[in-house]
Order: C-alpha cells, then structure tokens, then sequence
C-alpha cells in the first residue's frame, strides 16, 4: 500500500534488553533482517536472509500488545531498509522510547534526534573495522551510545586510540563489551582498571539469563 510503507521484519519479541543504558528493562525488539556485512563474531546471522516485509501499521499494532515504552531496532542492520525512518517516527509519535542497535557502518546522519542510537564501533577482529564510518562519531550525541565489541587486548588498545583520536574521553556513554565466552569478563575490567578508563564494562546480560538463545 503506497501510504503504509513496508520493512523486512525478521522478528518481533518481549525480552530483556540485555545491553547498554536500558540494561534490564523489559523491552520490545523489533529485528530487521538482511545485513551486508560479515563481522567474524555475529550472532544473528539467521537475520541476514529470514525476512518477511511487513507494514510499519502491522509492526505498531503487533507491539501495543505488549505493556512497555521501550522498543529497540536491532538487526542485521536496521539502517539497510530504505523506509526505516518511518517505523522511527511513527514510534516516536506514539511515545515509545526508541533506541536503535547499528553497527557503525552506515550513514547515521538523518536518524530522527529523539531516537537514541546505540552504535557498535567494529574492532579488528570483527574483520570489517575497515569499513566503520568515523565520521558518525562527529554527529553522534551525548546522549548515544558508542559500543566496542572486543575480543582481545589488540581490539582493546585499538578501541582506546579511537576514543583518544577522536576526542570522545568525556563522552559519557562508551560501553566495552567483551565477545561472550571469547573474552573473561575478569580481563577486560583489570585492563580497564588499569588505565583508569572513563568507560562502561558491559556485559550482555540476556546471554547470562538465558545463554546465547535466539528470540531472547
Ligand atoms: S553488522 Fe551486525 S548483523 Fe551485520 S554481520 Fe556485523 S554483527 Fe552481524
């Protein structure tokens, strides 16, 4: 239909956010499918093909049967669909909390303001660092998030020159996250310690609750 634009939807679920500023709060996640990257550690790569596209109506009326404001776009990666934005602004105009999961390698610059972008900063291992946009650090908000996924103490010395080349020291919110089972938790905080570093150790903690399932 012309005036109900369409996305590719992979998944709808109610979970707990298990990250970043809203860790712990029941949310809805709306799971885009298709993604055109390869990072060597994702773990949705059951996204990248099982897509069925779906009105944004259908996605607001599916989640109003849920009892929360706070909805989280993740992927894949959610900036991939052309009418994205609209899901954005029809959310925002029925007062969801929005935040959006992206993986720093797209353009963030015409994302709706009230919409919290949480972006992950791709570090070597992940094999795509080459294509992260460094640009979208200079437009990112105070309020966003900055996300490092790391895996080893190069991806960790990798990710502290990023912050310091970029002037990002006093952004308040730049989370590391170590790789799940690839990285003690131990580790990172005694690094992180060490350089008395002004950032957030994360810990996934949906992957804790319920192991690295999908649909949670
Ligand atoms: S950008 Fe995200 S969804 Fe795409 S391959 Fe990397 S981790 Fe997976």
């Amino acid at each position: 239909m012309k005036d109900d634009p369409s996305i590719s939807i992979n998944e709808i679920f109610y979970s707990i956010q298990g990250e970043a500023k809203n860790s712990g709060k029941p949310t809805v996640f709306i799971r885009t499918a298709g993604c055109p990257f390869d990072c060597s550690y994702c773990d949705t790569e059951y996204a990248f093909t099982e897509g069925k596209q779906t009105s944004v109506s259908n996605i607001i009326n599916k989640i109003e049967n849920y009892k929360t404001k706070y909805i989280t776009v993740t992927g894949g990666e959610p900036l991939v669909q052309k009418n994205i934005n609209i899901l954005f602004n029809k959310l925002l105009e029925n007062k969801y909390y929005v935040s959006l999961e992206t993986s720093g390698l797209v353009d963030i610059s015409s994302i709706p303001k009230n919409v919290e972008i949480v972006m992950d900063i791709k570090t070597p291992s992940s094999n795509e660092s080459d294509k992260n946009i460094i640009e979208n650090l200079k437009i990112i908000k105070l309020t966003d998030v900055i996300k490092f996924v790391i895996e080893t103490k190069d991806d960790y010395e990798w990710s502290k020159n990023i912050i310091f080349n970029n002037s990002l020291t006093n952004h308040p919110n730049i989370y590391f996250s170590p790789v799940h089972d690839k990285l003690e938790p131990s580790l990172i905080a005694s690094w992180i310690l060490e350089d008395s570093l002004n950032v957030t150790l994360q810990l996934q903690i949906h992957k804790y609750i319920w192991g690295d399932v999908r649909g949670r």
